[in-house]
């Protein structure tokens, strides 16, 4: 084909020999023309842009040229013959290892197996011997079927997580980022609307991706160890109501952090750093009467003797206390609980239907003084000015990250964007976070301990929420024998047994 001066579109694959020695394959639109029958020059778009020395790859005939790419410049003498004039087959972006690959990719699997090894110690400490301290409240058999259950639900959580880093792993290395964004580009709007279509996408599309595993955990796991009480329809409705939600609430948020960073300049982190703290806070205040009772009823504590033991104890200890909730998670699971949210006015107690089912009202004062306990000593504080200087660190580095063309490249993306920009760097922090999580993890389990020690120094006695918590853990099958290494990788509340042991001791 022959066009002098005439500007041609062909697409094609690239492979260049970095300076480095990495190959890299890659594909783009060459748009140009020629200047004359032997010499063409053209415009590259792709991930060109580093490399300076290259082979082209005709993937119609094979025939490779030898041409000199200089900042997303093509310019080389190529005889006309040899550019493909249809769109290649097999052109697909896919990373460039480097720096940023190759970190993400080490994090990536070192956590899978990091995660497996503590999965395999935590089964091996699963020993037939009953711990003393349970004697008598766990016949062998129900401990029995305790372990089965631990390592059912270990086994289930190895193929998720397989599943999950193997899909990963395969929208990446198929250049399914970079195909997604030409995708949405192609829709009429901006940055910011670019942005919430591709993010939305793929959060809608792992939402989706993750409705076998629940299904099974919900339908067949808890139901196999007579935990479960959904039905098909409040799983439905949940998964609908957990997609609005995230429309309604995360759709305005993340426009904002979108618009920031795509406007504000160097400055973009701190916006964003102040509108998602507002945001946090805010929900604090709403989470508890206008989230939380889209999901479950809230229905106050019925007057009578447990409410009375409730509000003295409260008033003991100088805690303002309106109400006690009971909330109906006998909907989902027989398993039981008790939680705390909200600040000043709005915190909220509450006491799931199953747990006062299953205690008597000594056991219910010693764990809701164990809730209390978190809340007089500051622990929801603590947690919220955590994870708001936590996340004002996570935007600084996110400006950083946004500036650097290795992370798009490593991704196979053509063209920048912070959308792109926030899942890649989200990735590239797998450490980081693992790292702090364990931090976080280990503060928990020490405000466990405070808590403990506050019930039991206000209550006047640890034998009421031993025998609470001990219940709980049979009643929920908890394993009562973890591995030490599953429990600082993973636990943000301490083994009951060291629990038991450091509430003897008050
Ligand atoms: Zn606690």
């Amino acid at each position: 084909m022959k066009k002098t001066g005439s500007s041609i579109l062909t697409r094609f694959s690239f492979y260049f020999p970095h300076e480095g020695g990495n190959l890299l394959k890659n594909c783009g639109f060459i748009k140009g023309f020629f200047k004359n029958p032997d010499e063409y020059s053209a415009e590259t778009t792709g991930n060109c842009a580093s490399a300076t020395k290259g082979k082209l790859i005709n993937s119609l005939t094979g025939q490779v040229n030898f041409v000199k790419l200089t900042c997303g410049w093509l310019n080389r003498l190529l005889p006309p013959n040899s550019i493909p004039q249809s769109p290649c087959p097999r052109c697909l972006a896919i990373m460039e290892l480097n720096w940023f690959s190759s970190l993400i990719l080490i994090a990536l699997v070192a956590n899978f197996l990091i995660t497996t090894w503590a999965d395999r110690l935590n089964l091996q400490a699963l020993t037939a011997d009953l711990p003393t301290e349970f004697v008598g409240i766990y016949d062998v058999d129900s401990y029995a079927k305790s372990q089965e259950y631990t390592r059912a639900k270990t086994r289930f959580g190895f193929f998720a997580a397989a599943f999950d880093l193997a899909t990963l792993l395969l929208f990446w290395w198929a250049g399914g980022f970079n195909w997604l964004d030409t995708l949405v580009r192609t829709i009429h709007g901006g940055p910011v609307t670019h942005g919430l279509i591709y993010l939305g996408a793929l959060l809608l599309a792992k939402t989706l991706l993750s409705i076998p595993f629940s299904c099974y955990s919900t339908f067949v796991l808890e139901e196999r160890y007579g935990f479960n009480r959904t039905t098909i329809r409040t799983f439905v409705l949940d998964l609908v109501k957990g997609i609005l939600l995230s429309v309604v609430l995360g759709g305005p948020l993340l426009g904002a952090l979108l618009f920031f960073f795509d406007w504000a300049g160097s400055h973009a982190w701190l916006y964003a750093w102040g509108v998602t703290t507002a945001f946090i806070v805010i929900i604090q205040f709403v989470a508890p009467t206008w989230i939380m009772p889209l999901f479950n009823k809230f229905t106050p504590l019925a007057e009578g003797e447990l409410k009375d033991r409730i509000m003295s104890y409260a008033k003991s200890v100088d805690f303002t206390l309106d109400n006690v909730f009971v909330i109906d998670g006998s909907k989902r699971s027989s398993k039981s609980n008790a939680f705390f949210t909200g600040f000043g006015k709005h915190k909220r107690i509450a006491l799931f239907d199953t747990l006062i089912a299953g205690h008597n009202e000594a056991e219910l004062v010693g764990i809701l003084a164990h809730e209390i306990g978190h809340y007089q000593k500051k622990h929801i504080l603590q947690g919220l000015a955590i994870s708001i200087v936590h996340l004002g660190i996570m935007l600084y580095l996110l400006s950083l990250a946004l500036g650097s063309q290795g992370l798009f490249n490593a991704f196979g993306m053509e063209q920048r964007s912070v959308y792109g920009g926030l899942i890649f760097f989200g990735l590239l922090l797998t450490p980081l976070e693992l790292l702090l999580s364990i931090l976080m993890n280990a503060l928990s389990r020490h405000n466990e301990f405070e808590a403990d020690h506050f019930a039991v120094k206000t209550v006047g006695s640890a034998d009421s929420l031993i025998l609470a918590l001990k219940k709980l853990s049979v009643h929920n099958l908890a394993n009562l024998t973890p591995h030490p290494f599953y429990v600082f990788l993973h636990y943000s509340h301490p083994p009951l047994i060291s629990r038991i042991a450091a509430m003897r001791k008050i």
